[in-house]
């Protein structure tokens, strides 16, 4: 279910924010006309925590036991989501067409974002960060809501038979991918959401972002449609 309502526009124009968490959660998706530095003075973070992505489907558990200096020199090892139970810390992942998926879990207090390019779809990340979740922060699933921020929509995402032949175990690869021409068009923001709910979310708790990056190089960048070009950072907090 798509609840639009929650989604709005920063006023200086730097983030998608979502609003559907809670009150105290800050929620934001990056575009191009703020960089992270920038976007975080205007939103009040003091302390971010980022990694070095790899495309992998490694999580970051971070918790009290270090410093946010620490834990981002931990991050140097490569992942591509972050979980935290710390207030006031953000955890941040960068994109430019990969899918940004912010968690928040209620109940018990814990926030996630993650990184999912084709190979971490392909890899589910996001399931492993629920599981990360679970496990090692007692979150329930039923507990977690997610936004799916803006990515490449399927108009605008060709991939080949590689790409493809990644997902050939999914019993709904039927229904994200379409045939165009000798290639195809991948739907990465329902892929992520049909994940989620096979990890045990709610339907009425994911809300996506209707905005594709390729289609709105207005507002974000697309590596697909611009080649080299920047990242935007997408993040959240849960204010103390
Ligand atoms: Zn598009």
């Amino acid at each position: 279910m798509e609840r639009r309502n929650s989604w709005s526009i920063d006023e200086g124009g730097g983030a998608v924010l979502y609003g559907g968490f809670a009150k105290k959660v800050t929620a934001f998706f990056g575009t191009r006309a703020m960089d992270d530095e920038a976007l975080f003075e205007r939103l009040g973070i003091e302390a971010d925590i980022f990694v070095k992505q790899t495309h992998s489907t490694e999580i970051l558990a971070v918790d009290s036991h270090r410093s946010v200096s620490e834990w981002i020199e931990e991050g140097k090892k490569g992942y591509d989501g972050i979980v935290t139970d710390r207030p006031g810390w953000a955890v941040a992942i960068y994109t430019a067409d990969c899918v940004p998926v912010l968690l928040y879990d209620g109940r018990k207090k814990v926030c996630a974002a993650v990184h999912a390019g084709w190979r971490g779809t392909a890899g589910e990340i996001v399931k492993k960060a629920v599981e990360v979740m679970r496990e090692k922060y007692g979150s329930r699933p039923a507990d977690i809501g997610a936004a799916i921020g803006p990515c490449i929509g399927s108009c605008c995402y060709q991939v080949d038979d590689a790409v493809y032949n990644s997902f050939r175990l999914y019993p709904w690869k039927g229904e994200v991918f379409r045939e165009d021409g000798p290639r195809w068009r991948l739907n990465l923001k329902d892929t992520n959401r049909r994940q989620l709910m096979e990890a045990g979310l709610a339907d009425e708790k994911i809300s996506s972002s209707h905005l594709c990056t390729a289609c709105r190089t207005d507002l974000f960048f697309s590596y697909r449609l611009e080649g080299s070009t920047g990242r935007m950072v997408s993040g959240i907090v849960m204010k103390g």
